[in-house]
């Protein structure tokens, strides 16, 4: 095998596959080693769909060696270090390959271990996270057998790949336990480091009223720190106390939420909440072989890849472009994100072969399929300054079922058949 590339893409993943095949269908004599370590590829955004009880996980996963685009080379290794200024990267086991141009793309770290207790427990416990391949199938388990009592759902205060997921998942559950009928059993918390339930407003007004309908109590600003599967609780800090809540529930009896410390800092409070089902987003940074490294955003605290937000090349070293999960540009990390970023880094990486300026803009596009219940799903699309940019000529804030069939049909399909072929 050569160790030598006219482009080298670190990670075969959607953004990785996406930007070899519309590379080679522009020029197909280009010269593209690809490095992943990854027998497996997978089709993530899916993993909501287990979740949920109505995807089969199977049809989330394909061998690497079937979706490398003909024509590429897959060097099946994993980079540990990039030396930009002499054009190298040196993988794990010692080996050092070399090129002309480098597009990065090794997705985003899942750092489950930043909530004390979540790895050891995730698979049992009625603890499942949607975020694990091998765990998605024990999501929708805990979901259909639940009896009614304390569910929790969680979201971290980092950036994450679809900032969505996390309460995708709780809106199918209630819908299944209202069907079910036990909903008014089940005593439903969102806990969540952001803000709001949404950045943009019009989304926004939606999700705030699927919350109210199915009575689910929502703490933002909130910093999960532990899950302790064996007790069955979770640990938060946050500003906010609902004095409500916790008479609320001490009198109902269906949990307890108390204040446990004041850790010194002001306003801040652990607060130790009992559930009985917990669905758990752990917090994401760059993976940590980007954080060590010349290519890094020294001023982002979780490491990304510095590039221009519009042209995605890198600020420092123009032979270099990024693109998906792992950059520090501030759009919404999803596939959606991808379709529209990679055409972008083709059309300029072809430019700088070329020896010309690089004129293609990403405008920070990015897009979150929601579903509310079994059957409706909102769509939600929008941009860097999160205006609503809306592809089809109806409401995509009010749920309908044409988005769902979308999200459940469409979408999985496209995937496999076109975006990794560089033809969607
Ligand atoms: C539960 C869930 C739901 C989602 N829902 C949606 C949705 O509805 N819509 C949507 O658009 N998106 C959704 N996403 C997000 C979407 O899956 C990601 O944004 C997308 O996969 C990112 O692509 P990527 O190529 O950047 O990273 P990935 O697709 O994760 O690929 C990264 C690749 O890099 C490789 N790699 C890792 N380390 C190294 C290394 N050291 N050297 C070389 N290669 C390496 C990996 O093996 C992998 O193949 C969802 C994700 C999850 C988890």
């Amino acid at each position: 095998m050569p160790n030598h590339y006219q482009i080298l893409v670190i990670g075969g993943g959607n953004a990785g596959l996406s930007v070899a095949s519309q590379l080679l269908r522009k020029r197909s004599n280009l010269n593209i080693g690809i490095i992943d370590p990854s027998e497996k590829h997978y089709y993530q955004p899916a993993w909501t769909l287990v979740g949920a009880g109505i995807f089969d996980i199977n049809k989330t996963v394909r061998n690497e060696k079937d979706v490398i685009p003909k024509n590429t080379t897959w060097i099946k290794e994993a980079v540990s270090e990039f030396m930009p200024n002499e054009n190298k990267v040196k993988c794990l086991s010692g080996a050092i390959f070399t090129y002309d141009y480098l597009v990065v793309c090794p997705g985003i770290q899942l750092d489950w271990n930043k909530i004390k207790g979540l790895e050891e427990t995730l698979g049992k416990n009625n603890i499942s996270s949607n975020y694990s391949f091998q765990y998605a199938p024990y999501t929708w388990e805990m979901i259909e057998n639940f009896p009614g009592g304390t569910a929790v759902f969680t979201n971290p205060t980092t950036p994450i790949k679809c900032g969505g997921a996390p309460h995708k998942i709780m809106y199918l559950a209630c819908d299944y336990w209202r069907k079910k009928g036990i909903l008014d059993k089940c005593d439903v918390h969102y806990i969540s480091g952001a803000s709001v339930i949404f950045a943009v407003k019009e989304y926004a007004e939606t999700l705030i009223k699927v919350i109210a309908k199915y009575n689910i109590h929502v703490h933002y600003g909130a910093n999960v720190t532990a899950i302790d599967g064996k007790n069955k609780t979770v640990e938060f800090e946050t500003k906010e106390i609902d004095d409500n809540l916790t008479q609320k529930l001490s009198s109902e009896n269906v949990g307890y939420y108390s204040i446990v410390e004041n850790d010194g800092v002001e306003e801040l409070k652990k607060v130790t909440l009992n559930f009985d089902l917990c669905h758990a987003v752990p917090p994401q940074s760059a993976p940590d072989f980007i954080k060590n490294s010349p290519l890094r955003d020294a001023q982002n605290p979780l490491g990304y890849v510095e590039v221009n937000k519009n042209t995605l090349q890198h600020t420092r070293f123009s032979n270099v472009f990024a693109l998906g999960d792992c950059i520090n540009a501030p759009s919404s990390k999803t596939g959606a994100a991808i379709r529209k970023q990679a055409p972008v880094v083709v059309e300029n990486l072809l430019a700088i072969m070329d020896k010309k300026t690089v004129t293609a803009q990403y405008d920070g596009y990015s897009a979150c399929p929601i579903p509310t219940q079994y059957g409706k799903l909102m769509l939600a699309e929008f941009d860097y300054s999160n205006t609503p940019k809306m592809t089809f000529p109806i409401n995509q804030a009010k749920p309908n079922w044409a988005m769902w069939i979308l999200k459940t049909k469409i979408l999985p399909w496209l995937y496999w058949n076109k975006i990794l072929k560089g033809t969607a």
